[in-house]
């Protein structure tokens, strides 16, 4: 079987929503029958975006088999309802590090490594490879045509659209800036773009045109003809009030029936029953919550972006609006939290690195447990519920996380030395481990104990999979102390501490895994779910 390319590059400004055009466009696919697999190539130098700050780049958001990517892989899966994996994203820095790699071992002996052919070879291996076993592989090239760092990207994928002929086809992400004084559309910065995708050798087939307004017939006419395309062949992509309704957007301009025809596929209508009517649920639900979300990183609310959707897909389900009170856990430690979480049915504590914060997260803990508010507490946020506990329940006053105090003498949470990784072998860890790539990363296996909150919340299950991005473990030591106290450890994974809540609140739950990265529209995640029902039902 030949696999079918979709390239999706972007021009005029980044953040027009590629990565959810790109996702928007395999769950169509999909819904056709088609086996359809997604990849982000990013021209970034970082090897993966583990090391940057979410306030640089957004989430790092974790696969199932521990790669830490672009979060546009977020949107993938949450579209696609499947798992990726480490092959679907890749960066400039990935790339460079194996080709320097073989270069060492010696394997190009006498050769000259360049960038062409070595480095976009590589690139091109990696996006056959992710193509493999695929009906079609949905490629987005990451930044702007134009940027500097992109050019090996858009080599390699114009010499793969030479070579696949029929079964490429280029589309182009582009704005259509609507200038209110004049009150008119403007095409230019769009002609701009495509015209130096010629000059690279890249004519697009399609062109996805991002803009506040429709398009009337004229101005659509005008691209297709200074692009090159078909008018069919011009796709809206008018500014949405979810994310979800894009596919639905894109379905009714029939944006598939191009596609198909050159790819030789039978035409299919998408069935996209069940999608539509959770959106109309997420645009205009019946019932109403609010939740407060405590967290550090809210000057950019990309950086919790799985987490954020993850209350979206929970709230369509149970047709209810789930309001968020954004809570900076800094500014928490200088103000009365009675009055900050008036009228929240639920508190959230996501998760973060580092100790700027943590004393406004405790205190937050804290009001939630004495005053039985629902809460969940992600990664750091159920590290806290353990150093709230010991501190103010079991009285140990110097209890905290070696994260934030090395040589405490009460370490609740603590640095293990060795762990069994993703790939079943021993992972050393030390104080002195280099920071890129040495987390708890990916999905392990968390064995629930019956009869608790969390066995309940995932419908009675005896075990789950979820997924970890963390360097700190809690401290088994503490564990009789804590259950003897009604904080009971239910969930554990060969002997880590997985999960804890505490027996005599309503819904009170720590994990330490990350569940916002397996909830889907489709399939909301349980912990997420659970927490939003209770505090619908607080209410
Ligand atoms: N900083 C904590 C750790 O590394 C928690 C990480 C997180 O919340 N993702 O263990």
């Amino acid at each position: 079987m030949q696999t079918k390319f979709i390239f999706i590059t972007g021009g005029v400004l980044s953040s027009l929503g590629k990565g959810i055009a790109a996702a928007s466009i395999a769950a169509l696919l999909k819904k056709t029958g088609k086996n359809v697999s997604i990849l982000k190539a990013d021209p970034y130098i970082n090897v993966d975006p583990g090391t940057m700050s979410p306030l640089e780049h957004g989430e790092v958001f974790v696969t199932d088999d521990g790669a830490e990517t672009d979060l546009d892989l977020g949107h993938y899966e949450r579209f696609l309802d499947e798992n990726l994996s480490q092959d679907n994203n890749f960066t400039t820095g990935k790339v460079y590090q194996s080709v320097i790699e073989k270069e060492r071992k010696g394997e190009y002996l006498g050769k000259t490594i360049q960038v062409i052919p070595h480095i976009v070879g590589n690139i091109k291996e990696r996006i056959k490879k992710a193509g493999e076993g695929k009906e079609v592989l949905i490629v987005e090239i990451g930044g702007t045509v134009g940027d500097i760092e992109g050019l090996p990207f858009l080599e390699a994928i114009r010499s793969l659209g030479a070579e696949l002929g029929e079964d490429s086809f280029f589309i182009h992400l582009t704005l259509i800036p609507f200038i209110k004084a004049a009150g008119e559309l403007k095409t230019k910065p769009t002609q701009h773009s495509v015209g130096e995708l010629r000059r690279i050798g890249i004519s697009p087939n399609m062109i996805i045109c991002r803009s506040e307004v429709e398009l009337d017939k004229d101005i659509k006419e005008k691209i297709a003809f200074s692009c090159g395309v078909k008018l069919g062949c011009v796709i809206e992509n008018i500014d949405a009030k979810s994310i979800y309704e894009i596919p639905l957007m894109f379905l009714n301009q029939n944006i598939l029936e191009p596609i198909q025809k050159r790819f030789g596929f039978d035409i299919v209508k998408p069935d996209m029953s069940e999608w539509n009517s959770l959106v109309k649920k997420v645009l205009a639900p019946s019932k109403k919550t609010t939740i407060a979300f405590v967290g550090k990183y809210l000057n950019l609310k990309e950086s919790y972006k799985s987490l954020t959707e993850a209350i979206i897909h929970s709230g369509a389900y149970l047709d209810t609006r789930v309001d968020i009170k954004w809570v900076d856990s800094e500014e928490l430690e200088k103000q009365d939290e009675k009055e900050v979480f008036k009228g929240v049915s639920g508190i959230l504590v996501a998760g973060g690195f580092g100790s700027r914060g943590v004393e406004g997260k405790i205190k937050a803990i804290k009001y939630a447990r004495e005053n039985n508010i629902a809460y969940l507490g992600i990664c750091l946020g159920m590290q806290l519920v353990l150093i709230e506990f010991a501190r103010n329940v079991l009285g140990l006053k110097d209890a905290t996380s070696v994260e934030f105090d090395p040589d405490t003498k009460e370490p609740v949470i603590y640095l293990i030395d060795e762990f069994i990784n993703q790939n079943g072998q021993t992972q050393i860890r030390t104080k002195t481990t280099p920071m890129g790539g040495t987390l708890r990363l990916g999905g392990y296996e968390c064995n629930i104990k019956p009869n608790t909150l969390l066995s309940s919340v995932y419908g009675g299950k005896t075990s789950v999979v979820e997924r970890h991005r963390h360097r700190f473990e809690a401290n088994e030591k503490y564990k009789d102390e804590y259950e003897k106290n009604g904080l009971i450890i239910s969930g554990e994974c060969g002997g880590l501490i997985e999960a804890c809540e505490y027996s005599k609140n309503t819904f009170f739950l720590g994990v330490q895994f990350h569940p916002e990265f397996t909830s889907r529209l489709t399939n909301p995640n349980k912990a997420i779910l659970g927490f939003i029902k209770a505090s619908l039902d607080a209410k």
